[in-house]
Order: C-alpha cells, then sequence, then structure tokens
C-alpha cells in the first residue's frame, strides 16, 4: 500500500509517499510560502529530477491539490491514481494527555486535536488544517493522526509535574508533554532491533539533536522522562532556542530593555540557542564546527556549552533508569556533527564509554560508535519519521 504522509505547519507542508510493502520513499517534497506571495512546491520522484514550480497558494487545500496532482501527474506522477493512495498519515504536534497512542481520524478525534490547540498553538491549528484539507480531496480515503507527545505518556507523574500550583494542572493541564515522540520511538526501537537485543530488556537515551532538539529515557521500552516540556522550548540549548533557563531572566530582560511578554519569547524562541550564544555567528553545526577549527571564540563557547548540556541530561537520565545501556545520537547534529559526539563522549567516562574514532567519522549509517570493550554502547540511528509514520498508518488502517 501507497501512505502519503504529510506534515503540515503555518505556511508550508511537507509530503512523502511511502510503499508500506518495501518501506521505500517513492516521492516527497514541499510546499513553501503557503498563503505568502511567492509559494513554490518542490516534488521529488525517487530516481527521477526534482522539480520546483513557482506558483500561487493561497491556502493549504490548494497546496494539498498541487501535492496530488504532482503525484499523479501523467508524465512523472508515482501513482496512476488517487486509488493507488491507501491512506495518509498526519504527524500532529500535540496530542495532550488525550492520546497516548496514533489514531484513526474520525469527526471526535477531530473535535479531540482542536481541544489541544491552546497546548500548541502554533502548530496543532496548521495540522489540523492539512487534515481538513486532505479530507476535502480524498474522501473516502483513511486518515491517520500521529503524535509527537504520544511516545512520552509513559512517563510516571515525578518526570512530568512542575513544582506549580497544582491548580494550573488541573485546570490547564500544564505538565511536560514532550516532543519528538515518533523519532524518539523509532531510533530507539531501531538501536534494540541493530543490536539484535530485545527492547523490553534495555535501558536506552536517545539525543535527538536537530535544529530543535530533546533527549528521552527509554527504559525496558517505555519513555520514562523527556527533555521538552509543556512546549518544545525546555531542555538542551538548540539552534534558535534558549532551552533552559532561570524563568526569572525573563522578567530581568523584561524590565531592562523595556520588553513584553511577546518579544521575550520571540528572544527565546527565535533569537537564542546556538544562534544567540554564538552572538548570531549561526544556528548552523556546519558554521560552529568550521568556526572552532578556525580559532573562533564565539563557535567554541557554544559548542562547549551546548555539549554540557546534552551530557548534563544524560547523567540525570542515567539516574532516573538507575543506569543505562545505549545512548544513541540522531537528527540532523546527532547524525552528522562528529565533533559533537565526541565532545559529548568525553564527559561520559563514568559509563566506562570509549569511542571509536573511525566508526565516530562516518555517516549515513545504523551505527556503533563506541568500541567494542565500551561498557556503554554508543550508536549513530538515523531518524526517519516519515518511515515512523506510514507504519502508524498501516497499524491503525
Ligand atoms: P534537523 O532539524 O534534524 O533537520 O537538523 C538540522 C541541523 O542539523 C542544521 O541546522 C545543522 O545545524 C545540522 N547539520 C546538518 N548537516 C550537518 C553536517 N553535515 N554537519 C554538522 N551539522 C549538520
Amino acid at each position: 500500500m501507497n501512505i502519503l504522509v504529510i506534515n503540515c505547519g503555518s505556511s508550508s507542508l511537507k509530503y512523502q509517499v511511502i510503499n508500506s510493502d518495501t518501506e521505500q520513499c517513492i516521492a516527497k517534497g514541499l510546499c513553501e510560502r503557503i498563503g505568502i506571495d511567492g509559494s513554490q512546491i518542490t516534488y521529488a520522484p525517487a530516481g527521477g529530477e526534482k522539480e520546483v514550480t513557482v506558483t500561487p497558494m493561497p491556502d493549504h487545500t490548494e497546496a494539498i491539490r498541487l501535492v496530488l496532482e504532482a503525484l499523479t501527474n501523467e508524465k512523472t506522477g508515482v501513482v496512476k491514481s488517487l486509488d493507488e493512495i491507501g491512506a495518509v498519515g498526519h504527524r500532529v504536534v500535540h496530542g495532550g494527555e488525550k492520546f497516548a497512542s496514533s489514531t484513526l481520524i474520525t469527526d471526535e478525534v477531530m473535535a479531540a486535536i482542536e481541544e489541544c490547540n491552546d497546548l500548541a498553538p502554533l502548530h496543532n491549528p496548521a495540522n489540523i488544517i492539512g487534515i481538513n484539507a486532505c479530507k476535502a480531496l480524498m474522501p473516502g480515503t483513511p486518515m491517520v493522526a500521529v503524535f509527537d507527545t504520544a511516545f512520552h505518556q509513559t512517563m510516571p507523574e515525578e518526570a512530568y509535574m512542575y513544582g506549580l500550583p497544582y491548580e494550573y494542572y488541573k485546570k490547564y493541564k500544564i505538565r511536560r508533554y514532550g516532543f519528538h515522540g515518533t523519532s524518539h520511538s523509532y531510533v530507539s526501537k531501531r538501536a534494540a532491533e541493530v543490536l539484535g537485543k530485545k527492547y523490553e530488556d534495555l535501558k536506552i537515551i536517545v539525543c535527538h539533536l536537530g535544529n530543535g532538539a530533546s533527549i528521552s529515557a527509554v527504559k525496558n521500552g517505555k519513555c520514562v522522562d523527556t527533555s521538552m516540556g509543556l512546549t518544545p522550548l525546555e531542555g538542551l540549548i538548540m539552534g534558535t532556542r534558549s532551552g533552559d533557563i532561570d524563568p526569572a531572566i525573563m522578567e530581568f530582560i523584561a524590565h531592562k530593555e523595556n520588553k513584553s511578554i511577546d518579544d521575550i519569547m520571540t528572544i527565546l524562541n527565535k533569537k537564542s540557542g546556538v544562534l544567540g550564544l554564538s552572538d548570531n555567528l549561526s544556528s548552523d553545526f556546519r558554521d560552529l564546527e568550521q568556526g572552532h577549527n578556525n580559532g573562533d571564540v564565539n563557535a567554541t563557547r557554544t559548542l562547549k556549552t551546548y555539549c554540557y548540556r546534552v551530557a548534563k541530561y544524560i547523567g540525570s537520565y542515567v539516574a532516573a533508569m538507575n543506569g543505562v545501556d545505549v545512548i544513541c545520537f540522531t537528527a540532523g547534529v546527532g547524525e552528522n556533527a562528529s565533533l559533537v559526539r565526541r565532545m559529548v563522549c568525553e564527559y561520559l567516562g563514568y559509563l566506562g564509554v570509549t569511542i571509536d574514532a573511525e566508526a565516530n567519522g562516518r555517516r549515513g549509517e545504523d551505527i556503533a560508535i563506541s568500541t567494542p570493550d565500551s561498557k556503554t554502547t554508543v550508536m549513530v540511528i538515523p531518524t526517519n519519521e516519515e518511515l515512523a509514520i506510514a507504519r502508524e498508518t498501516v497499524r491503525l488502517v
């Protein structure tokens, strides 16, 4: 069966078609600047030429119509008709406490997703628009929602509660939810598979280090803690997000710089992280690595602070699980930045970690980068959220 996987943002939409029998992606692409001047669609059939078409996309329905048109195009399409798409899997950012697993989309499910809008006002409404647009153009095709938060719903209360007045949990469900759940689930399972061990027997720490970054503790196949919180702002230092800070800093900056709460949130989400810490050198680790190698102190400070935070979280999750068997690196930085992996692992001597420099230099493989005699296994597992969404979709239809 062919599964269309949709990841819909407020002005962009990423898509992939995955054949569930071969688990290969047969086409993928991206719609950008939806509802803004200069919108364009990128379409890349597997093994074919990538096409970029600039065309008006006033809304998400038009964007999805163009995607379906590209997929069924007589010359360059990958399917003859929409009948060859068996189901659609939608990435949905926030499932609140309502969704501990993926679900087939019904009217009740749509209403429940809408109830989570408050918790992710930038993301969930866009996800809902994407689902509605697909429903309008593909009536009768089953659709599945796969939530970023679902995998973390197994966290115990002590891991998800904040030290805030309990009434805010009761009234507004303010608690830790965690994100990137599809990736943490996929990578931890894949690590067990690659090692030939039972998932349920392992204590795994997954470091999903991308532009957004989070880390999770997976004990005996269940997530027991994760670094992102009510929103994706908490935890590690990220591309442009601050991660953990003293909350009183917000008031301090607001007073000193005469800023509103909205201004402060923009600073914490868009101008902080490695971009801000490097004094605006870059949010991209390729630039930071290059800067560090050329003796740029901004780059070196940023890399050291970033890696220290990752190592500190690993330590806290070793405590949470009373040990660790496998540490996995994934996502853009985790999969590619060998320097970051090396610098993080330098903190892990107490876990008996030793790294094989040659393996750490490789790319694009599921691979152990620790030496065979390392007491804890360290791996790189390229994440594949689209495949994980396609698998969930097949399971439910
Ligand atoms: P993601 O959000 O998972 O797509 O990760 C994107 C980030 O990965 C980029 O912003 C870069 O910081 C990082 N990245 C991508 N490729 C490389 C590379 N070859 N070396 C170091 N960092 C990389």
